[in-house]
C-alpha cells in the first residue's frame, strides 16, 4: 500500500534540490506526497546549518512533530547539514527520532528506511562517500510537470572561509561527469523543463579532479546545445575564480540568462583577508566591471555578512561603499553566525549582537532603494519572461521571471505555463514588477541580440 511523506525544508537551493531527490527516490518506494504532516507515514524534516537560526528550528520543528510520533507511529528523520553535523547526538537528544541521514547518504535512504520498519532500530548514517555515488541519484523517475529544474553540478567546498561550516557538513568539492549531467538536461528537456539551475556550492571548481573533464565554461556551452532547453542558469559562483572564460559566456551563449550571483561577504579588505575569502574589493570591483563591460543587461546579486568578528565601524563603511558601487539587484544579507568547528567562531573579538542588529538594518535600508531603483529601470520596457504558474494571489494573472531573475506579474491564464513571452513593464515594486504581454515581434538571438534585449527586444519571440 501507498505510503505518505512530508517533507519540511530548510536553507538554500541545494537542500530544496535534496528534497526533490529525495522524494523522487521515495516515489520509487510507492510513497507519495503529502503536505499534510498529520497524514504521514513518513516525515523528514531536511536541515541547513549555515547560521544558527535554521539550526534551531530543527529542534522546535521536532517539538512539534512528536505527538504526532505518539499518536500515529509516524517515523521521523532528520536530513541535510544539521544531520550531518550533529549525526548520532541528535539521535540521543530527540528520543523519538527514528532516522539521521547525512548529506552524502541520501542514495541509502529507501534501504535504511526498510532497516528502521524490519528491525525497529533507530539509524543513523553521516559517513562521506568518497566514491561520488551520492552525486548520482537526481535523473527523474518519471514525467516532471515543471518549467524550470535545479540539476546539480558539483557539491562540496574546498575553499574553507573562516567563517563557514559548508566544507565540514558538505564534504570536498566533486563533480558529476559531465555525461551524466548532459543526459539528465536532456531528459529534463524532453518532459518539458525550459529553463535549468546549475547547482554547486563552488561553480568554478567544476571538473576538478575528473580525469579528462571539461571545465565550467565548457560544460555551459555543451547544456546551451541541448534542444529544448531555452534558459540557463547557475549558482554559486566564488569571485576569487571567475574567469574570463566564464565572463564571455554571458557574451556568446544566448541561453544564459544575464544575472550572476557573486557573494562579496565584504567591502573591507582587513574583513576579506580574515575571512580568507581569496580576493580583495578591488578585484571583485574589477570583476563586475568585466561582466558589465562584455553583457551590459547583466543583473548581479550577492551575499554579504555584517558583523563578522573585528569588523569595525570602517569596515562597515567600506561594505556599504561598495554596495553603492556595484549596485546589486539584490542582495542576501546575514548577520555573522558563529558555526562551531569554523575557525571565525574561536576568535576573541566576536561583535556584539545589537551592534550586528544596526548594521544590518542600515545595509537593508540601503539595498531595498537601490533595489527599488533597479527594478524602476525597467518600467517602459520590453522582457523576454519564461511563464513559471498562476498568480499565488490572483488567479487572472500568471507570474514568471525576466532573464535576470526578476519576477513579473501579468494577466494570463495556465496556457501560458511554460511559454516564453515578450512582456511590456508597467510598474515597478520593491521585489517585484508588474507587466501585460505584447504581441510577438521579430526574433532575435544571436549574441548581437544581447544588445537587443538590452533595448527591450526580447529574444522569446522564437517561442510563441
Ligand atoms: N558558496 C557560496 C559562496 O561562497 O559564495 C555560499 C554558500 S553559503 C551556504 C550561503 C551564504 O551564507 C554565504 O554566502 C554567506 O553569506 C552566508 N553564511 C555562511 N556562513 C555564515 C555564517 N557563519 N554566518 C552568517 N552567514 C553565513
Ligand atoms: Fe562556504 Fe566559502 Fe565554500 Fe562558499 S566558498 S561554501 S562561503 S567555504
Amino acid at each position: 500500500m501507498a505510503k505518505r511523506v512530508y517533507i519540511e525544508t530548510y536553507g538554500c537551493q541545494m537542500n530544496e534540490h535534496d528534497s526533490e531527490r529525495m522524494l523522487r527516490l521515495l516515489e520509487g518506494f510507492h510513497y507519495t506526497e503529502t503536505k499534510e504532516p498529520n497524514q504521514a507515514d513518513l516525515i523528514l524534516i531536511n536541515t541547513c546549518s549555515v547560521r544558527e537560526k535554521p539550526e534551531h528550528k530543527v529542534y522546535s520543528a521536532l517539538g512539534r512533530f512528536k505527538k504526532l510520533k505518539e499518536r500515529r507511529g509516524t517515523v521521523i528523520g532528520v536530513a541535510g547539514c544539521v544531520a550531518q553535523q550533529e549525526g548520532e547526538r541528535m539521535l540521543d537528544r530527540v528520543p523519538y527520532l527514528d532516522l539521521v541521514i547525512g548529506t552524502h547518504a541520501i542514495p541509502m535512504l529507501a534501504q535504511l528506511l526498510e532497516r528502521i520498519e524490519v528491525s525497529g532500530q533507530r539509524v543513523c548514517e553521516t559517513r562521506f562517500d568518497r566514491s561520488g555515488e551520492y552525486l548520482k541519484a537526481s535523473l527523474p523517475e518519471k514525467p516532471l510537470v515543471k518549467v524550470k529544474s535545479y540539476v546539480t553540478i558539483m557539491q562540496g567546498c574546498d575553499h574553507f572561509c573562516s567563517f563557514c561550516i559548508v566544507p565540514y557538513v558538505r564534504g570536498r568539492e566533486r563533480s558529476r561527469p559531465s555525461r551524466e549531467i548532459l543526459e539528465e538536461i536532456r531528459r529534463l528537456a524532453e518532459m518539458g523543463v525550459k529553463e535549468v539551475f546549475l547547482l554547486g556550492q563552488n561553480v568554478n571548481g567544476y571538473g576538478k579532479g575528473l580525469e579528462g573533464e571539461v571545465d565550467f565554461p565548457n560544460l555551459l556551452s555543451r547544456i546551451n546545445e541541448i534542444q529544448g532547453i531555452e534558459r540557463i542558469r547557475f549558482t554559486t559562483s566564488h569571485p576569487a575564480d571567475l574567469s574570463d572564460a566564464l565572463i564571455l559566456d554571458f557574451s556568446k551563449l544566448e541561453k544564459l540568462c544575464e544575472h550572476i550571483h557573486l557573494p562579496f561577504q565584504s567591502g573591507s579588505n582587513r574583513i576579506l583577508k580574515a575571512m580568507h575569502r581569496g580576493y580583495i574589493r578591488e578585484s571583485y570591483l574589477e570583476r563586475i566591471e568585466r561582466l558589465k563591460e562584455v553583457c551590459p543587461p547583466i543583473a548581479v546579486t550577492a551575499d554579504v555578512i555584517v558583523g563578522f568578528p573585528g569588523e569595525e565601524e570602517e569596515d562597515f563603511r567600506e561594505t556599504l561603499d561598495l554596495m553603492k558601487k556595484v549596485q546589486f539587484d539584490d542582495l542576501f544579507s546575514f548577520k555573522y553566525s558563529p558555526r562551531k568547528g569554523t575557525r571565525a567562531a574561536q576568535l576573541q573579538d566576536q561583535v556584539e549582537e545589537e551592534v550586528k542588529q544596526d548594521r544590518l538594518a542600515i545595509l537593508q535600508k540601503i539595498q531595498r532603494e537601490i533595489t527599488f531603483e533597479r527594478n524602476q529601470v525597467l518600467e517602459g520596457q520590453l522582457e523576454e519572461v519564461l511563464v513559471e504558474g498562476l498568480s499565488k494571489q490572483n488567479d487572472q494573472d500568471v507570474t514568471g521571471r525576466t532573464r535576470s531573475n526578476k519576477i513579473v506579474n501579468f494577466p494570463g491564464d495556465i496556457n501560458l505555463v511554460g511559454k516564453l513571452v515578450p512582456v511590456k513593464i508597467l510598474k515597478a515594486y520593491a521585489h517585484s514588477l508588474r507587466g501585460e504581454i505584447t504581441s510577438p515581434l521579430t526574433p532575435s538571438l544571436s549574441p548581437a541580440g544581447r544588445e537587443g534585449r538590452m533595448t527591450g527586444l526580447p529574444s522569446a519571440f522564437r517561442n510563441p
